[in-house]
């Protein structure tokens, strides 16, 4: 049976591995699940949503075991898997105050004669696939709109993160989830497509890759279940001729190499108005050499390692291969020496479009800069490409920044601050970044059944008793 395998980014050392599950157990798995789906569903919201406050509990207490676990099995700074638990506390407790008001029926009609409703009802049994990068708050920002509206999860997560695959299961079994009402599957990526077909599987949601999406999403059409996909981005990072060039330089570097530069919605292409852009690449340059690359659980490091040593092979032959194409290094642009998967914070400019960088995601702290003469050529700029996942626009013309949310092409734009999530907003792409959202009552209703209730004549009350309209 093969193995999923913790190896610690900074050392290289193997600190966990578990074979994967057996095609007995994944079976065993799928009818717990279909099974605990009947119940959950039937249960009233303020009782499933208490599972969801002692997650949120259950977080804070054990912080520092699970950021610890975060930072040992994919790398980041001890301080952000901190934050992120912290995160997902308040992601959990968001969902408990209001997934009642999120799944109250909206009323269309409602006269002496007629009764009509949009009810939000559970699918059933909702497979998640995640990715290594956000692995507590990937899971729990569909885990806790999930299991709310009462579906079932099952989580396939990254096969790097076995450890965090497993704390999340045991995370809801401790907050009095019902057996089967959340679980992980410990199978490898070619065993989706299998667990997609099966009929107790409702709806797949994937946060990874672009070709890990186009699979899932052709598999789950093939079935005809419903998917939403979380993919890549090269976001924009547009700085204007009236921006405020110190707080961009500021937030830019945090916004590339935040979580070591793996974020999908991390800024990847600096797109720079010629008037602000020796001012503001002076500032940048600077900012990226001061960061401290090193041990992520020394809190006074800036930038760890990648997660993986594939990953940084991957993140290098696409530095190396648009140098080749023509593109100018100023910073950093080679893999450390030692152990450990390093590599330092790197600006490259003057990038073709043949490059590499001009047309993929880079998945590590290397920022892309690109010159460009006013803000009608920074917007073609950044709309020129696949993506379209968030943007991040600096300038202090109130015009300027309603005429860039306009006509950005992502799912996010922020104005004067870096893309972030936010339990409150919704989050997703658009063009190949994905399809869906997440978070807000927008990520809950994704996995629901909008169901049409018209009733003439008599009027369904909550209390399961029929009474006779008035008149
Ligand atoms: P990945 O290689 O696509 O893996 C993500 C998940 O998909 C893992 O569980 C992986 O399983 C699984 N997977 C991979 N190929 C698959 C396939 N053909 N069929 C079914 N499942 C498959 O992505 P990653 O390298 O972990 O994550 C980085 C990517 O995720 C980046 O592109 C990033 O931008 C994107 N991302 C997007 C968001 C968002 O919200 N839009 C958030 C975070 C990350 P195995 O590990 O077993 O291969």
């Amino acid at each position: 049976m093969p193995k999923q395998r913790s190896i610690n980014p900074a050392t290289g050392d193997v600190v966990f591995e578990i074979e994967d599950h057996t095609d007995a157990a994944v079976e065993e798995r799928l009818a717990a699940a279909s099974h605990a789906a009947k119940a959950w569903r039937e249960r009233p919201v303020a009782e499933r949503v208490t599972v969801l406050q002692r997650a949120a509990e259950l977080l804070e207490q054990d912080r520092g075991m699970f950021g610890r676990m975060m930072t040992q099995e994919m790398g980041k700074t001890l301080t952000s898997a901190l934050a992120e638990v912290d995160k997902c506390a308040s992601g959990c407790r968001y969902y408990a105050a209001h997934a009642a008001q999120f799944l109250a029926p909206d009323v269309v009609v409602n006269t002496g004669g007629e009764r009509g409703e949009a009810r939000f009802e559970p699918l059933g049994t909702v497979l998640a696939v995640m990715p290594w990068n956000f692995p507590f708050w990937q899971v729990i920002r569909f885990a806790a709109p999930a299991l709310a509206a009462g579906n079932t999860g099952l989580l396939k997560h990254a096969s790097n993160v076995p450890r965090c695959a497993i704390a999340l299961e045991e995370l809801f079994v401790r907050s009095g989830a019902p057996r089967g009402v959340f679980q992980t599957l410990l199978v490898g990526s070619s065993r989706v497509a299998a667990i997609i077909g099966d009929a107790r599987v409702h709806a797949v949601t994937l946060t990874g890759s672009e070709p890990a999406g186009r699979s899932v999403a052709s598999t789950a059409g093939q079935h005809l279940k419903k998917t939403v996909l979380e993919l890549g981005g090269s976001d924009p990072f547009v700085v204007c001729a009236s921006a405020d060039v110190e707080r961009a330089a500021e937030v830019g570097v945090t916004a590339r190499c935040i979580n070591n530069g793996q974020s999908c919605i991390a800024a990847k292409r600096f797109i720079v108005v010629d008037a602000v852009a020796d001012a503001f690449l002076e500032r940048f340059d600077a900012r990226m050499r001061a960061l401290r690359v090193g041990d992520p659980m020394d809190p006074a490091t800036d930038v760890g390692p990648l997660a993986t040593r594939a990953i940084r092979d991957e993140l290098h032959e696409q530095v190396t291969a648009s140098v080749a194409a023509g593109a100018r290094i100023s910073l950093g642009g080679a893999p450390m020496d030692g152990p450990g998967n390093y590599y330092p914070p790197t600006i490259l400019s003057s990038i073709p479009p043949s490059a590499p960088a001009w047309s993929e995601e880079l998945f590590g702290p290397v920022a892309l800069v690109f010159r460009v003469p006013d803000l009608d050529a920074a917007l073609a700029l950044a709309n020129g490409t696949r993506f379209g996942l968030g943007a991040s626009v600096w300038t202090r013309d109130p015009l300027e920044a309603e005429r860039a949310a306009r006509v950005l092409d992502a799912g996010s734009v922020f104005v004067n601050g870096m893309v972030a999530s936010d339990p409150r907003f919704a989050f997703g792409g658009i063009k190949a970044s994905g399809y869906g959202r997440e978070l807000g009552a927008w990520g809950l209703r994704e996995f629901v059944n909008i169901k049409t209730l018209r009733v003439f004549g008599a009027w369904p009350q909550t209390d399961g008793v029929h009474r006779t309209p008035p008149g």
